[in-house]
């Protein structure tokens, strides 16, 4: 199905944009984007209805450019009654718009990079391929994301020791699971990206993943987070000898709204720690985002710092300290925003007890 302002994916989205365009709600409240911005049209309801608009009389530069105002988040999902998908319809509007060449310059620019980019992906997997207890025969097959690859060495490091130590040696995969295509509106390189890493995975094993957005985008492919698998063992986890500073802990929106993880990262601290760890003032499925997702930084870097600002404020008056967080978008933007961000996977790996 099409219409005829060719916005092919838009028009299957008639029932989600409706919903949004005749809202009195605006769901204002619930955006850091507009939070950062306080536009009408950035809020859910207006870049929602800006989208219905371009369905009904055609789409422009202006129309277009509200679409890239989304961190993928989730958060206007939670607070909505009908639970309408915004994020996935306004990543579909950025396919459309990407089709008829009205993506920001920005946003341009960067898919104009992606063969670069994939290729920085691939080298970067192949430098953690010696990593003990990789193997190319493993029958469980290991996804790190780009961003852990690439950005978090050391991180992706402790990832592999952690699933090796639970579950034996694994097998690196090299591919991508699509989700900044996407989420750049490059939905065809986004799809291509994913049916190239299903024939890399293959029909047997397990597919494990460390970024949670990775294992959100591959949800067909009914992956198991690090998350969940170390949370299967509670028991390789030393509890601390000492009384450690306690930790607060971000739900990643990925991880929390996303995938709907918000316990077992929780118990699974409180055991390493000794204690409960810390909240923010808005947790789990109300959490804030960090403004790293859905190219945000790229596409509208002075809010995405904004929203990471706000996040980072609301930490250092809670008192600050270390703040846990389960993806790496979320580690990059507030490691940069001067927090002492600790991932989660790279925390449990170092407490994994003696038999681990
Ligand atoms: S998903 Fe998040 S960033 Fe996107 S419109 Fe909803 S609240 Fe705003």
């Amino acid at each position: 199905m099409s219409n005829r302002h060719g916005l092919p994916l838009l028009a299957q989205r008639e029932d989600e944009l409706s919903k949004c365009a005749y809202c009195p709600k605006l769901s204002r409240a619930t955006c850091i984007v507009s939070e950062a911005e306080p536009r009408e049209a950035l809020t859910p309801w207006g870049k929602m209805t800006s989208a219905f608009e371009a369905t009904k009389s055609g789409a422009d530069p202006e129309r277009a450019e509200l679409a890239w105002g989304c961190s993928n988040c989730f958060h206007c999902r939670e607070a909505c009654d009908h639970r309408n998908e915004v994020a996935p319809t306004l990543n579909d509007a950025r396919a459309d718009y990407v089709a008829l060449e009205l993506a920001p310059p920005r946003v341009a620019a960067l898919l104009e990079r992606t063969e670069a980019i994939e290729a920085e992906h691939v080298a970067a997997a192949e430098r953690l391929e010696q990593t003990p207890g990789v193997r190319s025969d493993a029958r469980q097959a290991l996804l790190l994301g780009c961003r852990y690859a690439k950005v978090f060495p050391d991180e992706a490091r402790a990832a592999i020791r952690l699933a090796v130590a639970l579950s034996g040696p694994v097998r690196l995969l090299r591919g991508c699971c699509g989700a900044w295509q996407r989420a750049a509106g490059a939905a065809e390189a986004a799809n291509a990206a994913q049916r190239r890493l299903a024939a890399e995975l293959g029909e047997k094993g397990r597919l494990l993943v460390l970024d949670p957005r990775c294992a959100l985008e591959l949800s067909e492919l009914r992956p198991l987070t690090l998350v969940e698998l170390a949370a299967r063992h509670p028991e390789r986890f030393e509890p601390p000898s000492s009384r450690p500073e306690p930790v607060r802990y971000h739900d990643s929106c990925a991880l929390g709204r996303g995938l709907g993880i918000y316990e077992p990262p929780r118990r699974l601290l409180a055991r390493v720690t000794g204690s409960a760890p810390l909240e923010l003032v808005t947790s789990r499925e109300r959490a804030r985002c960090s403004g790293a997702g859905g190219i945000l930084p790229v596409s509208m870097p002075d809010i995405s710092r904004a929203a990471a600002a706000r996040l980072t404020d609301e930490h250092q008056a809670l008192g600050g300290g270390a703040l846990v967080t389960s993806c790496a978008s979320s580690l990059s933007r507030l490691r940069g925003a001067g927090v002492a961000a600790v991932d989660l996977i790279a925390l449990l790996e170092s407490r994994l007890g003696a038999h681990g």
